[in-house]
This record gives structure tokens, sequence and C-alpha cells, in this order.
């Protein structure tokens, strides 16, 4: 088929021959464009409102196909996939724009570098018109000094005369987007904290992720929540046992789950990445596979999963045990079969860029970890400490779950006794490995926080086990677990309230933690200043018990040691009781760490677990802009922190305070914890470098500094702008 014959199929008519017509049918094109898919999608991806339309430009056109003094071409005036100070670009003699991009013919390099490193045979532009090349040379330093930024040009050359048509600033991978802010400070184009402030901190952990590749296809079967970032492929496994049983074997697998619970997290660790098909951003899947560093999609309704079957559907798609499938966790995207992934690269640049970040940041930045790869991660990111050692988390894994469920169903003190020893050597050991490995810099260990639900046997073969285990009647053990189901496990028994009720159990963990201060200090290591952390506190008087219990044991501890060692006491603040009496409680806590999700949950009375279900339809219809689990709402959480940080610090001159909620890894949501003064955030040893370049940006914008962000989505090289898309 001609080209006429194909316009006719396209357009549904001949091409008019009237130059009006051509002119009014192109305008209309392009407002019409404004509506199409792609400007859709692409709106929604960048917060861009629909009200803001589009506008046409009419001026007159230069031709690149008159002969073979005529050419056109597109260009970076840097390389916007590994960010190298190369011009490049694509040319063709004696064409236009969509001959470039049509794939009819093949295009030449602009510079001889490029022909030769591409092993092209055609000649570049620098050797067939070096007198154009060279003033395109030209127009390439000016534009660059002009945008200080670097820019995706499109050219033409009509009888030996250059034309440039557009100039914009260049998309460009993460990767590139790092380089060229370094290389262009570096060059003095720009001063550093320019370019500390043009790079979105979203970006960084693009880098520290494997992530899809971008030339790879794939049919999206379903959407979730983008709950933790990178790419995962694995056959499908729908218990985390047949995840570990199935990882043993050396199988890449991907945990699927309508929900997961603690019990779960060997699963967690043993896949590649995480599924489910209820639960928010916050939810445990999410927090648990953020802060392993593992992909995860989160609460993808439209998955429908049949346990029983083995087997999980979308529509009419079904995907057995066993079969592959790939999630990103940057899109939410859940995709039929393995889709071929990028690693990670951490380039010079990103050293840099961490470096400057610290130079000029205010906020210290922690990690939330509890397990020894997650500390020394989080170190190796940069963390200054750890803000909050989900002690539960220490007694998910395997066998330990055994002496928890014993200590929590014992019948008695004496029971509950033996179970506690068994926990405290486990837990002395633990933290005795985070403090070596964190090296005297402060590490807050928080009391037991969850709802006991979460660690109650559901089974009867888990029962059975754990009566086995605590030699006690199956029975009883099945009357403990029937007391211990609460209606609303999350406002039940739980936080300080639990150790309010079984101070030995606040009395252990005490004792586990200034045991491994001591045995640290022993072993010639640097003694870390401990801080004990209480958890869900809405009352002075829950502080002062504890605090008293903690104090004796700490007493107790240095006396049995022959050592003194210092430490200190202090809560979260996760509910909005505690916000509002925060000046009674600094009478006894010693620093203050903002518990956002459960604050936002309370203070919304919203689930953490349950919202996912609803939120999206709440974002689209416009009655919250962000999930408020992801991004701090400012206006309502963000007052009560503000609250709580005057009267805190009026009742305790200088008080330290944190963050160490999942919005302590979000940029809007450091921003705001920088200007209300907090010492630090504390948040996913993966978002530690977010954090840095996050928290230097806030310290920049409250100087005055204005946020200079180029577009990063993954370049598209090479593709000239007919409309505005
Ligand atoms: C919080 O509530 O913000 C918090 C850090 O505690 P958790 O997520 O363990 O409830
Ligand atoms: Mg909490």
């Amino acid at each position: 088929m001609d080209y006429k014959a194909r316009v006719h199929v396209e357009i549904g008519m001949d091409f008019p021959e009237d130059p009006h017509e051509q002119l009014w049918g192109a305008v209309g094109a392009v407002f019409n464009s404004w509506m199409n898919q792609r400007a859709k999608t692409y709106r929604q991806l960048h917060d861009i409102p629909e009200s803001w339309g589009t506008a046409v430009n009419v001026q007159a056109m230069v031709f690149g196909n008159m002969g073979s003094d005529c050419a056109t071409g597109v260009a970076f005036t840097r390389n916007p996939s590994n960010g190298a100070n190369d011009f490049y670009g694509e040319f063709l003699v004696n064409a236009q724009g969509e001959d470039v991009v049509a794939g009819i013919r093949t295009p030449q390099e602009l510079t001889i570098k490029a022909r030769k490193s591409h092993g092209s045979d055609l000649p570049s532009l620098e050797e067939v018109m070096p007198n154009i090349f060279r003033e395109l040379c030209t127009m390439r330093q000016q534009l660059e000094t002009h945008y200080k930024d670097m820019q995706d040009i499109e050219f033409t050359i009509q009888q030996n005369k250059l034309y440039m048509l557009q100039t914009r600033t260049g998309k460009r991978t993460a990767h590139a987007a790092l380089q060229i802010a370094v290389d262009m400070a570096n060059e003095g184009l720009i001063s550093k904290s320019q370019a500390l402030m043009r790079l979105k901190p979203e970006l960084i952990d693009q880098l520290l992720h494997p992530t899809l590749d971008p030339k790879a296809k794939k049919q999206v079967i379903a959407k979730g929540l983008p709950a933790s970032p990178g790419a995962a492929a694995g056959k499908v496994v729908f218990s985390a046992d047949e995840a570990v049983r199935r990882a043993k074997d050396g199988e890449k697998v991907l945990l699927v789950r309508i929900e997961t619970s603690p019990d779960d997290i060997h699963g967690l660790h043993a896949a590649e990445g995480v599924l489910t098909t209820r639960g928010g951003m916050t939810s445990h899947a999410a927090v648990v596979a953020r802060g392993m560093g593992r992909p995860c999609v989160a609460g993808a309704g439209a998955v429908q999963v049949d346990y029983a079957a083995a087997r999980l559907s979308v529509g009419s798609v079904t995907v057995q045990e066993g079969q592959i499938l790939t999630i990103d966790g940057v899109t939410g995207e859940v995709i039929l079969g393995e889709v071929p992934t990028v690693p990670p690269q951490l380039s010079g640049a990103f050293g840099i860029i961490m470096a400057w970040a610290d130079e000029y940041r205010t906020l210290q930045v922690r990690a939330n970890a509890e397990t020894p790869n997650d500390a020394r991660q989080a170190k190796e990111f940069g963390a200054q400490g750890i803000g909050l050692v989900r002690t539960e988390h220490m007694f998910f894994d395997g066998g330990r779950i055994i002496a928890m469920r014993r200590m929590i169903l014992a019948a008695d003190e004496a029971d509950r006794k033996v179970a506690l020893e068994e926990l405290l050597t486990m837990q002395r050991e633990d933290i005795t490995e985070l403090f070596r490995i964190m090296d005297g810099r402060p590490v807050t260990v928080r009391l037991l926080d969850p709802p006991l639900h979460e660690f109650i046997p559901h089974t009867e073969a888990e029962m059975a086990q754990v009566a086995k285990a605590a030699g006690v009647p199956l029975n009883r053990v099945r009357r403990r677990a029937a007391e211990l189901q609460e209606a609303n496990p999350m406002l039940g028994h739980r936080g300080c309230r639990l150790a309010i009720t079984y101070p030995e159990i606040c009395e252990m963990q005490a004792r586990a933690i200034f045991e491994a201060a001591a045995a640290v200090g022993k072993a010639g290591g640097a003694v870390p200043v401990a801080e004990v952390m209480v958890p869900l506190v809405a009352t002075l008087q829950e502080l002062s018990i504890l605090k008293e219990v903690v104090e004796k044991t700490a007493a107790a501890v240095q006396k049995e040691q022959g050592m003194n060692f210092t430490y200190r006491v202090g809560t979260m603040i996760e509910l909005p009781r505690a916000c509002l009496q925060a000046g009674k409680l600094a009478e006894q806590a010693e620093f203050f760490s903002f518990g956002t999700n459960d604050l936002t949950q309370t203070t919304y009375g919203l689930s953490r677990d349950d919202a996912g279900a609803f939120l999206p339809e709440y974002k689209a219809k416009g009655i919250v802009e962000q999930d408020p689990f992801v991004s701090l709402d400012q206006e309502g959480v963000g007052e009560l922190i503000k609250v709580a940080v005057e009267r805190g610090r009026t009742a305790r001159d200088g008080m330290k305070m944190g963050i160490c909620g999942e919005h302590g890894g979000d940029p809007a949501s450091i921003e705001f914890c920088n200007k209300v003064g907090l010492d630090y955030v504390s948040c996913s040893p993966f978002r530690v470098p977010v954090a840095r370049l996050a928290a230097a940006q806030a310290a920049l914008k409250l100087r005055g500094e204005k946020a200079l962000q180029p577009s990063t989505k993954a370049a598209k090289p090479l593709q000239p702008a007919f409309g505005p898309w």
C-alpha cells in the first residue's frame, strides 16, 4: 500500500489538497491527541490535571527532504541512558522527522565515535556535513548553558542550513539522572545544591533494586499497590512453607497470599517477591517486604486466590501453583510469565550524591531493622543508627515461634518463666549482634507490640505442636487460644498493655537489651546507647509503671555485670491521646518516636490492613489525594505531631524526637518532619538513601532553594514529538 492509500485508510478520506484544510486537520489532530489513551495514561502517571488542555503553535515549516543537502535528526545533548557527556543522536539525509522513527530507513549516527562504537557502515553527520555538525555542537553547548540541563532536541537541515525545531529537558534513566547532575555540578554549570534539588528521591529507589527490562514484552493481568520496589519473577506458591521448601531446592518462587501474617515471615524471606490480594501499603506483607528489600505488590483485588485448589485466577486467566508470574513493585503490575530484569547499578555518582546530601541535611537518618542482614544493609546505605527494632519480628522465625506461643499460652507463671528463659537467650543473642553491627550508633529497641492473636496457632497441628513442646494437654492450648481471641485486636491487648499485664515480658526484654550492651562492652566493642521504647502508650501511668520495670532491670544487670552503661527509656507516640498528653509523657519519656502507621490508623479511624479495599476509590474521587499510610496526612496527623512536639519540648527542653512509621521513608513526609523540628527519621534499610537525599532537599527548601526537576521517566531515545507526547 502506498503512502496515500495508507493515509486514506487511517483518516477515512483522501488526503486533502487544500492547504487550509490540511492546517485545520493538523491543528485538530493535536487538540484531539490530548484525549487519546496514551495522553490520558501519561497524565495519570505524572499527576497532570485534565483541565490544563494543550496548545498548538502554527509556524512555517522547513524541509529535510528536499535533496541530498537536506537532513533531519533528533538528539540528546548527553547520553540519556548512562548519562555520559556524549552527543547522542541519529539523523537521516533527505528525510523528514517521521522517517527517523518509522524504521523504514536505518538512521545514521551523529558522531564518528558513535559510528565506530556501534560498528555502523553508514557515515556519520560529522563526516557527511562537517560544518553543520560543528554548528550543531555549538548549539548543543549553548542550549545546555542556557537551560542548565540535558536537552532533547530536534533539528532539520534544509539546503545546508541548520534549523532547530524543538528543545526540551530530556528524559533519562535514574542512572543517567545522577551522573548528569554530578557532572554538571563538577563542570560548574549548576551548584551542588541544585544538583541535589533536581533529583527525585524516588529515583534512588529504582537504582537499588533490579527493575524490569524496559525492552521486554509483558502481559499484565492485574494491578495492585506498588508496596515494595523492584521486580521479581518466580514460580507461584501459596504457602510460606511451600516457598521455603522450593527455595531450598534452588527454585525461585513468588509467594502469593490473600494477606500475610507473621507466620509467613519465613516464606517472605525465601521468596523472590510477594503478591497479596488484600492489604494496603502498611499491611504486614508490605512492611516486612520493604524491610527485607523484597519486591511486593499488595492488595491486587482482581486476583482470586483458591488455596485449596492451589491456583489463582484473574478473569479468564488461571495460574496454577508452579507457574511463573512476575511482579513489578514500582508500578504494582502483575505479569504473566517471566519478564527479564536488569540488575541495579550503583555508580560512582550514587556515592557522590549521597555524600553531598549528607553535607546539607540536618535530619539524621536511621533504619528500622531487626535482623543482622537488615542492620548491615542499613549501615552500608548510611544509616546513623536503628530507630526501630520490632522485637516481635525476632520471634517469628521457625522454632522461635514455638517458644513465643508457649509463653503466650502458658497456664501459669512457672510455665511462662520457662518459655521466657528460652526467649531471653534468643533475644539477647539477636540484640548483641545488632549492637555489634551498629558499632556504637544508637539502637532503639521496642518492647513487644503486636496483638497476641498474631502469634496464636490457628490450626490443630500447630496447637498440638505447642501442647507437645509445653508438655500440656491439647485441650488447654485450645481453651487458651480461644480466650485470647479479640474482636478488634489492633485496638486490643497489644503494645504497652501487654507489658502492663505481663510485666515479666518487659523485664525479660529489658534484661536482654542490657545484657547485650554489657556483652558488647566486655568483648571490647563500642557500647551503644540502648534506647528502650514503649509502644502504644496512652497515659503517663502506663509509661511510669514500665519505666520502673526497665530501670530496676538496668540496675540489676549493671550490678550483676559490674559495669555501668547509658540507656534511655522513651515512648512511641501512636495514639491521638499520646499527642495531646505529650507534655505529661515527657516528664517520664526521654525520647519520642512517632509511630505514624498506628497514629494514622487511630487518627483517621482507618484500619491500615483493610484500607486498601476502598482507598483507590477515595483517591479516584478526590476524597484523599494520597494514601495517608504512604504520605503523611499533614493536615490531620501532622497537626497532632506538631502539638506533641511543642508540648513535649516545652516539658523537656531539647528532647530527642524522631519518626519510625513507614512515612519516615517518604520524601514529602520527611520534609514535614524536618519542618516541625524532628531530629531523625527512621525507615526501611532500602529507603535510607532515599531519605538521605530527601532530608537534604528538605533542608535546602527551608533555605529557599527551589526544586529543579527534569523529567525522569525512563528515556525513550530518538522519538521526535509529533503532538505533545
Ligand atoms: C507505627 O505504628 O508507626 C510503627 C512504627 O509501629 P508498627 O508499624 O510496628 O505498628
Ligand atoms: Mg505501631
